[in-house]
């Protein structure tokens, strides 16, 4: 069995001391915390100091990896950051979240130009995808969707996230399941709901590839996880790890939900 990854995006937090300090505990509260892979993903201006505040850990038990990414190495695109500067110091770049849809206007397109991006520059790209409303039995398949409907639908962001991505690319491409409804809200889905999900995921990546490319891909699950429930996750086969916002925070109770991930 593959170990667990547990991400913390530690989204637009943290000073300069607090990143240092978050960062270090999370390092020393780790130390003897085996079989799980832990990535972090500080502010992109923290990034250098965290590295070096994590000094030997990084690379070996935890990893970097930036909250967001522009598409194309370098150029005038005032504000942003290129996967090319990043590269050696993180290995993830999380791509299309939820927040920066809905803030930034990040629509599947700029998302897929993203995915590419990261890939073309060694990142494992981790591609948010989410439903803003619960998915109910009855809500499944009544009428015609509508234009909003089909944004918010999961498997067109999927779709259309993962245009020319080929068989390979598909090798460094980690999906995050993240319920919209779920996210900060101190609601998460249930364990059951996260793997129906997740394994219709799986499904729709067969249909897009084929089954083996489908079962190796990993799949993580995110909203509102924390030390109570993340063992409802992590404890099924189905589903690879969790991306925590919120909880990664605190160093006390991101070094639990590490050491719970890795039993
Ligand atoms: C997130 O930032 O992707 C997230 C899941 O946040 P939270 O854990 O706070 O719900």
């Amino acid at each position: 069995m593959n170990n667990s990854i547990i991400i913390g995006n530690w989204k637009m937090n943290t000073t300069l001391a607090d990143a240092v300090v978050l960062a270090t505990g999370i390092k020393k509260g780790t130390e003897n915390v085996d079989g799980v892979e832990i990535v972090l993903c500080p502010p992109s201006v923290w990034l250098v100091p965290v590295q070096e505040a994590l000094g030997k850990s990084f690379n070996k038990k935890i990893a970097l990896g930036a909250q967001n990414i522009f598409w194309e190495d370098e150029g005038a695109y005032t504000g942003e950051i290129s996967p090319k500067m990043i590269k050696n110091i993180c290995k993830y770049a999380i791509i299309g979240h939820s927040e920066r849809r809905r803030y930034l206007f990040e629509d599947n397109i700029i998302v897929n130009k993203k995915v590419h991006g990261a890939l073309l520059n060694n990142l494992t790209a981790v591609l948010c995808i989410g439903e803003h409303n619960k998915l109910t039995d009855e809500k499944k398949g009544r009428g015609r969707p509508t234009k909003k409907d089909k944004f918010n639908n999961i498997f067109y962001q999927l779709e259309k996230s993962l245009l020319g991505i080929t068989k390979k690319m598909m090798q460094n491409v980690i999906i995050a399941y993240e319920p919209i409804w779920a996210i900060g809200t101190g609601k998460p889905a249930t364990g059951i709901y996260a793997v129906k999900m997740i394994f219709m995921i799986r499904e729709r990546i067969a249909k897009i590839y084929d089954w083996k490319t489908a079962s190796s891909v990993k799949i993580l699950y995110g909203g509102s996880v924390t030390s109570d429930n993340i063992l409802e996750f992590t404890g099924q086969p189905e589903i690879n790890g969790v991306l925590a916002g919120g909880a990664s925070l605190k160093a006390k109770e991101f070094v639990k939900m590490c050491q719970l991930a890795a039993k």
